[in-house]
């Protein structure tokens, strides 16, 4: 996994926190979720944006991916017990493309679909841009 990149400023239960520009009173966001939603547009209602990195302070794109709290749940869990099983045995990236055409394998994380990771690559140059 690439390192994070943590918000120095942050909630006291570790998120990071970001104050929205020229809102009187001071209005602050979730940065994750607003780095999010910068990218892909306003959150679906009943979902959320979820570490897969487990670090809250953590607003790097590549770390965040949408799920719904029970997923959050339960990935909370297969990640304690059995370390990303499911990843090695995928045969495609979330994005459809084959991972025999297009992953390199990385011995800790498994495949990586190269496809996608230029793209978040290309968006999280720009969201650095406008953070
Ligand atoms: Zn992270
Ligand atoms: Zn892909």
């Amino acid at each position: 996994m690439t390192v994070c990149r943590e918000f120095p400023v942050r909630y006291t239960n570790g998120y990071g926190k970001r104050y929205i520009r020229g809102s009187k009173p001071y209005r602050s966001v979730l940065v994750h979720r607003w780095v999010w939603e910068q990218i892909n547009g306003p959150i679906p209602e009943g979902l959320e944006v979820m570490h897969i990195c487990d670090n809250r302070a953590c607003y790097r794109l590549d770390h965040l991916r949408l799920g719904t709290h029970s997923d959050n749940m339960r990935d909370m869990h297969t990640k304690g017990r059995a370390g990303g099983g499911r990843k090695w045995r995928a045969t495609h990236c979330p994005q459809g493309h084959a991972h025999a055409e297009h992953a390199y394998y990385d011995k800790n994380n498994g495949p990586h679909c190269r496809v996608c990771d230029a793209a978040r690559h290309r968006e999280a140059r720009r969201v650095r841009s406008s953070v």
